[in-house]
């Protein structure tokens, strides 16, 4: 089954210069990167982005954590395009506690758990078809991704755009 799925490569992992590691891991998997930029996280994105776990007790430190209050202020969005896209990438992954990972995957060789209780594990993969189509729609915008992935409309916009002086 075609699928495609958002990953965010986390603010951990872009100061512990983990990026060409993370996407070297990744490019095992033979998918297609359809769509990616590095993204500045707002309050109201990371808010969005993790809305089902806003009553768990981390979650004021896992929002400060995706904005880059502890590392750097930016992740890395990409969107990957191809056979069974979820899993494949969730595999490479590993499981979400970096400690209970596989160690030869990317968060059991590169996360670790802070005192104050968070998970870093450095990547970000959608787990379901449902959470990406929400995911990738709040993290990408339809002319931002190379291929069409879900049903589009056109509307008139007359707003103001920051273009180059
Ligand atoms: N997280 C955490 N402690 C927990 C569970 C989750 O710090 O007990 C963080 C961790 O960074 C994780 C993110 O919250 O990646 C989102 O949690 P989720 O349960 O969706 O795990 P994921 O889908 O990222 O594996
Ligand atoms: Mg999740």
């Amino acid at each position: 089954m075609i699928q495609q799925t958002l990953v965010l490569i986390k603010p951990d992992g872009l100061k512990k210069s983990l990026t060409g590691n993370v996407l070297t891991r990744l490019s095992e998997t033979k998918l297609d990167i359809v769509a990616a930029k590095i993204v500045r996280v707002s309050r109201e994105l990371a808010e969005e982005h993790y809305k089902q776990l806003k009553d768990k007790p981390f979650f004021e430190e896992l929002l400060k954590y995706i904005m880059g209050e502890y590392h750097k202020k930016k992740v890395m969005a990409l969107v990957y395009w191809g056979e069974n896209a979820i899993d494949k990438v969730r595999q490479i992954c590993g499981a979400t506690n970096p400690e209970e990972a596989d160690p030869v995957s990317i968060r059991g060789a590169y996360g670790r758990i802070t005192t104050k209780g968070v998970y870093e594990n450095v990547i970000h993969a959608s787990t379901n078809e449902a959470e990406a189509e929400r995911e990738i729609k709040l993290w990408f915008q339809p002319d931002e991704i190379i291929v069409d992935l879900y049903p589009t409309k056109t509307v008139k916009k007359s707003i103001e755009v920051r273009v180059w002086a």
